[in-house]
């Protein structure tokens, strides 16, 4: 039998961060589903709640240090201490070098970089005090490098170094952090890149697709699955990792 845990899931509002909210919620957790606007959370609180599990959903941009300090102490106000934190919030701003602007590039690192930063260093606070703790952090297959991705692409190459650092911070204290790095997964942000380039999303998932060994494209539920195993009790000796879950090998 799973122990109750109070998780937080930023950017939880869809996509990923919300199958990941539901999965753990589904795995007997309590859940923080954490997203820019409060309003955005309801889907995903219906969702958690309709499965019988418990949520609440709170409004916080994971990149401004009051917004996460506010939606820690409320979790743990209302939820109790928080000791499953997934990384997840995230946004594009593509584009070739030549044409990346000073915004597109510090965007892309407020977010990703500084967002999981914040969340991290103000929830290791209740892990270790519990001696228990998972940290999971959302990297990407573009953390090798992609065409229009230099600030994404390096934001997340940089979560995966963040991801190690914990790990070996934090081990004592038996809390482990780990990373994945998902491929091509159907969600709005790549139905927005099909957008920006022009495509139909259907033919942009199709070209995707033929490059994918298993030959289909990823699904929100393939990286709440990976998510679940690394916050489960069963993940204790595991951590530090990047899990790349694109279909193939990728890493
Ligand atoms: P998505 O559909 O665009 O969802 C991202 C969520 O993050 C949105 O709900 C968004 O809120 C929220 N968010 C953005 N900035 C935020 C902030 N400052 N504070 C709090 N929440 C914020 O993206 P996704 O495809 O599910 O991706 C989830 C994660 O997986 C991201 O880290 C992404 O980089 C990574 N990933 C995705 C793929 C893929 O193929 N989809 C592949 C590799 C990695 P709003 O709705 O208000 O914008």
């Amino acid at each position: 039998m799973t122990e109750t845990r109070t998780a937080i899931v930023t950017g939880s509002g869809r996509g990923i961060g919300a199958a990941v909210a539901l999965r753990l919620a589904k795995d007997g957790h309590k859940v923080a589903v954490i997203d820019l606007r409060e309003e955005d959370t309801t889907a995903t609180i219906e969702a958690i709640n309709a499965a019988g599990g418990q949520a609440i959903g709170i409004g916080a941009d994971v990149s401004n240090s009051d917004d996460v300090a506010a939606a820690v102490a409320r979790v743990t106000e209302e939820l109790g201490a928080p000791t499953i934190l997934v990384n997840n919030a995230g946004i594009l701003r593509d584009n070739l070098l030549f044409k990346m602007s000073d915004g597109d590039w510090d965007a892309v690192m407020n977010v990703h970089l500084r967002g999981s930063f914040l969340m991290s260093r103000a929830v290791q606070a209740h892990q270790v005090e519990q001696k228990w703790g998972r940290i999971v952090n959302l990297s990407s297959t573009s953390a090798l490098g992609n065409r229009g991705q230099a600030n994404y692409a390096a934001a997340k190459a940089g979560l995966q170094g963040f991801t190690k650092t914990l790990a070996i911070e934090l081990g004592r204290y038996n809390v482990t952090a780990n990373a994945i790095a998902p491929g091509f997964i159907e969600t709005d942000m790549t139905r927005a890149t099909a957008e920006r380039v022009g495509v139909p999303f259907e033919d942009f998932i199709a070209h995707a697709v033929s490059e994918i060994p298993v030959g289909r494209s990823g699904k929100p539920e393939d990286i709440a699955a990976a998510a679940s195993f690394f916050a489960s009790e069963e993940a204790s000796f595991v951590s530090g990792q990047v899990l790349y879950v694109a279909g193939g090998p990728k890493g």
